[in-house]
């Protein structure tokens, strides 16, 4: 109790807001002003008048926020708060492969580095993929990075083929058809919602493939009263708070993010006592980033 009245108190000092990610420790979304989706949070950071801004989540979202408002001072409480999957492709491995493919668009999905992104003509979030790749035009091969899964939903739902790098969330690709199995065995009314970041497999077995945001939209409007969740179990916490009728299941209790379990209430205090860690982008990539950014609300202004 302690611990808290003292970052609400350093918070206020420090002018700063706390955001967090919907896969964060209930505590942690507990204490922030506003939880949400990484870019949703990014937006956030850029609307509130608050100078610093504590980033509970991994780091390429501390850059994103950094991207969108770079006069103020973003904090990530764990800078070892890494994600996997926005490691599995450098800026050079993507520079290579657009130089094998010349006439190819870049759309990279926002789980991805400001060097990355800043190599990349747009930025797509798993909600408003579908629409970005299908809003390029038909002649024009599209590389997408560095999620194969969410890639694959797109080819898909847009009928396109793309050019692929086979990056992947480790936390995601753990849900398997047995998971989905089981719990429907379980729960059969369940409603089986899942993350576009799941294999294939996966997705082919579930009612409802959606961003972090839109399953929080679906499970307040749905007249169901129990839902299957596969997506990383933190975001359930938000489910239960949300709809206290209705009942969550993980599909699997493996789905953690280790990373996203880094921040602790302990970090956070420490972040605003020392202004720890501060998270910059070079402006050379911050304004090539921001340019795939607005390019991706250009095609979906209300998103
Ligand atoms: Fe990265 Fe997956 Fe963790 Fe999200 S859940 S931060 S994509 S490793």
């Amino acid at each position: 109790m302690e611990l808290l009245e003292e970052i609400r108190k350093l918070k206020q000092v420090r002018k700063a807001v706390i955001l967090a990610h919907n896969y964060q420790p209930g505590q942690v979304q507990d204490i922030a002003d506003f939880v949400g989706d990484s870019f949703g949070l990014s937006r956030q950071a850029a609307a509130t008048d608050a100078g610093t801004i504590v980033f509970c989540g991994v780091l390429f979202m501390a850059e994103t926020a950094a991207i969108l408002s770079p006069q103020k001072t973003i904090l990530l409480p764990d800078k070892l708060a890494g994600c996997p999957l926005a490691d599995m492709i450098t800026a050079e491995q993507l520079r290579k492969l657009k130089a094998e493919h010349p006439n190819a668009l870049v759309v990279c999905y926002v789980n991805s580095s400001a060097e990355v992104k800043a190599e990349s003509d747009y930025c797509c979030t798993s909600a408003n993929a579908v629409e970005v790749v299908g809003s390029i035009p038909a002649e024009r091969e599209i590389i997408f990075v560095p999620d194969q899964y969410l890639g694959q939903f797109c080819m898909s739902g847009t009928g396109r083929e793309l050019i692929l790098w086979p990056g992947y969330c480790p936390t995601h690709v753990v849900i398997t058809v047995d998971d989905i199995k089981q719990a429907k065995a379980k729960y059969p009314e369940a409603v089986v919602m899942a993350h576009p970041e799941c294999t294939g497999q996966v997705a082919e077995c579930v009612d409802e493939l959606l961003s972090t945001g839109q399953m929080l939209r679906y499970a307040k409007k749905s007249r169901s009263k129990r839902f299957i969740v596969g997506t990383e179990i933190g975001i359930i916490h938000t489910l239960k708070k949300q709809n206290p009728d209705k009942e969550f299941f993980p599909a699997t209790d493996r789905a953690i993010c280790p990373n996203m379990k880094l921040i602790t209430l302990e970090k956070i205090l420490w972040s605003l006592q020392d202004l720890q860690h501060k998270i910059t982008v070079p402006e050379s990539v911050r304004i090539r980033a921001e340019n795939a950014l607005d390019r991706m609300l250009a095609v979906l202004p209300t998103k």
